[in-house]
């Protein structure tokens, strides 16, 4: 990585502060020197955002490690978003009807292969949603296509289309969880529980309760992530699997905003996704995690967008679209926290290698720019509103 600084020498203050855009948390502390790994060596400020601080930054192209890119019109108006900014993502396969079987995830990646430009190298790393009635055979065709990286756990009723979802994790499923193990499979896992009688707050930390744990004690050899992580509770659990066989995707919106800004000034749709933003000691949690060196957590956006009025709606759809402005946002968390450096291993390196992919070999810049985000985005025949949407952000992609 490669960080571009311009220091000059000026008075230190005692503390910062940020400025808080909506739904952003402000926050303070003692002001910190570190010595950043950058080309000339030179010390900058750790939580500055002064206009002499870094300029450009410079990171093996990113991948996202979560990505719904739906299908037909919206596919088409968003898949080419994703294409521009990252090399690969993985392909979430909650459509209607789910991508249950190799045939489908095969029909599913030319979908998305036919909606990219010819000049975009992108490449779609598909997976299966895992059913009650998923075989040992599906997974082994899955496996041996090479195409399909991973199997996706949605707990029944747990998010957007997820109707098709398990039931009997550890009954029906075992044989193909096992069939997993044997294949190099990874599980994803949308860590919460269905049961509507447990408090929407809590249902990651009884996910990992009650499903988790012991599923790691059934199949410790299952490589599993644990997708767009909320709480404190999951950041320990991840850290506590020492054996390196459990890791995590993180989103803009959980290191950027807590359960605040679904409430400021109004209820406010676009920032309602599942697992819905939680409290801010555990949004810290999140931040000092992804900012921590840990290998194990990483980038994935989980970007997933809805057509405007299914979320401005009297019953609005759970889902923040943030495809293409997720990296800026990210080196936004990254700079609040101080932390510019451990962005490239999070954004780049870290999902490759738990994936056992080869890292990237081309580059990306950021560079320091005060720009606004678009207030929507095309999205079939209507819109899609994003994350932060008309917001100004510090990072753009150069
Ligand atoms: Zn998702």
């Amino acid at each position: 990585m490669m960080l571009h600084a311009v220091v000059k020498p000026r008075a230190l203050p005692a503390s910062f502060s940020i400025v808080p855009s909506e739904g952003l948390c402000q926050r303070s502390g003692t002001r910190r020197l570190v010595v950043m790994n950058t080309a000339a060596g030179a010390v900058v400020e750790e939580g500055s955002r002064q206009k002499d601080g870094i300029q450009r930054l410079t990171i093996v192209q990113p991948d996202d490690w979560h990505l719904h890119l739906r299908d037909g019109d919206g596919l088409n108006a968003v898949a080419p978003l994703s294409a521009g900014v990252f090399r690969r993502a993985i392909i979430m396969p909650n459509l209607k009807p789910p991508v249950t079987n190799l045939s489908a995830a095969l029909a599913y990646r030319d979908r998305i292969m036919k909606a990219l430009p010819s000049n975009v190298e992108f490449e779609p790393l598909m997976t299966l949603y895992l059913t009650d009635v998923t075989t040992r055979q599906d997974i082994k065709d899955a496996s041996e296509s090479g195409l399909v990286k991973a199997v996706k756990l949605y707990p029944a009723g747990a998010t957007t289309n997820s109707q098709a979802g398990v039931t009997d994790l550890f009954g029906k499923c075992m044989p193909v969880l096992e069939e997993m193990v044997e294949q190099g499979l990874l599980l994803l896992v949308h860590g919460e529980v269905a049961d509507q009688t447990v408090d929407i707050f809590d249902r990651e930390k009884v996910f990992i309760e009650t499903v988790l744990t012991p599923l790691r004690k059934k199949l410790p050899k299952l490589k599993i992530v644990m997708e767009h992580i909320t709480t404190e509770d999951a950041v320990q659990f991840v850290e506590s699997n020492t054996d390196g066989m459990v890791a995590a995707t993180v989103t803009p919106q959980h290191l950027l905003m807590n359960r605040n800004a679904l409430f400021q000034g109004g209820l406010q749709p676009h920032n309602y996704c599942l697992p819905v933003l939680k409290r801010e000691t555990h949004r810290r949690a999140l931040v000092a995690a992804v900012t921590s060196g840990s290998k194990r957590f990483f980038l994935g956006t989980d970007s997933a967008p809805h057509e405007r009025s299914a979320k401005e709606a009297s019953c609005g759809c759970a889902g923040i679209f943030s495809a293409p402005i997720a990296l800026p946002l990210y080196a936004e968390a990254f700079e609040q926290a101080g932390a510019l450096d451990k962005l490239e291993g999070f954004a780049s390196l870290n999902g490759p290698d738990f994936y056992g992919l080869p890292r990237n070999s081309n580059t990306t810049t950021l560079i320091r720019k005060s720009w606004h985000v678009p207030k929507e985005y095309g999205f079939g025949p209507g819109a899609v509103v994003p994350m932060w949407a008309g917001q100004a952000l510090n990072w753009n992609i150069e």
